[in-house]
């Protein structure tokens, strides 16, 4: 029980980092673009070729464009969100005990979590279970 809690903490501590990342990287891009765009008639497309135009230098050898600091932000972002969500889910699962009966055949079977898909043991068929009583 205990590990289970320390593995989700430190996946929950994991996302909200990933988060923050992205946060910072699109915040980033914001500010880098944003003297541009207040000036400009039309924001928007100025915005997207600002991404495939601007640069960031960080070194003589270490240079890239925009746009990668946005994919960069969006993809620490939503695996962020993932790995949250995941974090929550685990919560959940610590060796709970539910009875399933298949929609098909309505036979029950005892099984470990709640999963959305289960392939029925007695007719083999994959399907959302019933939670029946315990
Ligand atoms: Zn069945």
């Amino acid at each position: 029980m205990r590990r289970v809690l320390r593995k989700q903490k430190s996946v929950y501590a994991l996302s909200l980092t990933l988060c923050l990342i992205g946060i910072i990287a699109l915040l980033g891009t914001l500010l880098k673009t944003y003297p541009q765009i207040s000036s400009s008639t039309d924001p928007f497309s100025t915005f997207l070729s600002l991404l495939w135009t601007e640069k960031i230098t960080i070194s003589q050898a270490f240079e890239f464009r925009l746009i990668y600091l946005v994919i960069l932000g969006d993809v620490m972002l939503v695996s962020g969100v993932v790995l949250w969500l995941l974090s929550r889910q685990w919560l959940v699962v610590p060796g709970k005990t539910v009875w399933y009966q298949c929609p098909f055949c309505k036979k029950k079977w005892r099984a470990v979590g709640d999963k959305a898909l289960v392939h029925c043991p007695y007719c083999n068929q994959l399907v959302h279970p019933l939670i029946a009583e315990k």
